[in-house]
């Protein structure tokens, strides 16, 4: 007996992360039915994989709308897992409550509302939240304090003063409104949930390459290039560590390969992937930038190799063993992501 294949419906499928996504779920056999906000992004992903793909699009022009999700599901009963990916990520929102929250939070609710009312067929919901919902920024400095998968961020919004709070706001008011969701409807769904909840994802781009226009958290790796660039040309190379703390990080294709893993693994149900090898030094990526790609490596400073590491011992404590148990994931190494990114932002750039 042949088992049909499972689809998924992909939100915000044109994304950075998402686009990952779709190229795994294809690898894997999957079907997929993608939304995005226009044609010409569905186009892309057509030309890419070729008009036979198990791949669909429908266009969903703002996740806002409160039956943005209902046409997708009502047209394809096939589907029997969402993975919804769609929340605005950057950081200048003027106005935080249009911009930023109402997306982040009503997206959630509607995903789940619309698979609640017009999917009873489906069985997961994995939903893309973030490290920014489970971070403590007033416990960062307590060594006493460990931070797991069940910790939450505190923010409220008075206390989103700027955008780069605003947006990690947004992201942990999305996912209490999704565990909400799932408690007051509890006796009346037929799925689970489970959010995926990456620190700064980098790697390559297997959307549009705009290196000119990088994702939000592919530009900030691409500014720790450009702060060693600009320390070289400024003469001000001389033998110091390259500035800038820990950064908490993940590659995107693990990020891709766990939100396919909850489609299916026995353990996601109602869990908080908190996805991560651990922090990176903007030392450390300059050093691995020299070894890797020397090539585009010498326009830039050196730092101090030898030093890379800051005291972590002031520091609060990271433990993510829960997600690394139950997925079992095998991360990639930092040095593969820095050369596959840099690799093809800075062959892009200096074509
Ligand atoms: P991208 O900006 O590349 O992807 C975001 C996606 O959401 C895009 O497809 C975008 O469409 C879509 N989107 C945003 N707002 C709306 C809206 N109002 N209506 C419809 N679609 C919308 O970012 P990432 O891939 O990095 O992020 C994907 C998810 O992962 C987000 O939920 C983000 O918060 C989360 N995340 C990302 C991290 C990272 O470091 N990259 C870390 C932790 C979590 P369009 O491009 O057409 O505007």
């Amino acid at each position: 007996m042949t088992i049909a294949p499972t689809t998924v419906l992909l939100t915000g499928a044109s994304g950075f992360i998402a686009s990952h996504i779709v190229k795994q779920l294809l690898e894997q056999g999957f079907h997929v039915v993608g939304t995005v906000r226009s044609q010409a992004k569905a186009d892309y992903f057509i030309n890419r994989y070729g008009k036979e793909a198990p791949l669909k699009f429908a266009i969903v022009e703002d996740i806002v709308s409160d039956d943005a999700f209902d046409k997708v599901l009502q047209e394809h009963p096939e589907i029997t897992a969402v993975l919804h990916t769609a929340s605005p990520f950057h950081f200048n929102a003027t106005d935080y409550e249009e911009h930023l929250y109402a997306p982040a939070v009503k997206g959630t609710r509607n995903i789940l509302e619309s698979v609640r009312k017009f999917a009873p067929q489906v069985k997961r919901v994995i939903i893309t939240s973030s490290y920014a919902a489970i971070m403590d920024i007033s416990k960062e400095q307590d060594s006493s304090f460990t931070i797991t998968e069940k910790t939450w961020n505190p923010m409220t919004r008075e206390d989103a003063t700027d955008p780069r709070g605003a947006y990690c706001l947004s992201k942990k008011l999305a996912e209490a409104a999704a565990w909400e969701f799932v408690e007051q409807n509890e006796d009346q769904l037929n799925f689970t949930v489970s959010t995926i909840n990456p620190p700064f994802v980098w790697g390559p781009l297997e959307n549009q390459l705009d290196v000119n226009s990088l994702n939000t958290s592919n530009e900030f790796l691409l500014n720790i290039f450009l702060t060693a660039k600009k320390l070289k040309e400024d003469g001000k190379d001389n033998g110091d560590v390259i500035p800038g703390g820990p950064i908490s990080w993940v590659d995107v294709r693990d990020v891709a390969w766990a939100h396919i893993d909850a489609i299916t693994n026995p353990k996601a149900p109602n869990q908080r992937w908190w996805i991560t090898p651990g922090h990176a030094f903007p030392q450390e990526i300059v050093n691995l930038l020299h070894q890797g790609l020397p090539k585009f490596a010498s326009g830039i400073a050196i730092g101090n190799p030898e030093k890379p590491e800051i005291d972590m011992s002031c520091r609060a404590a990271f433990d993510n063993h829960i997600t690394n148990e139950q997925t079992g994931i095998k991360y990639i190494p930092l040095s593969s992501t820095i050369k596959d990114a840099f690799g093809q932002f800075l062959t892009a750039k200096s074509a």
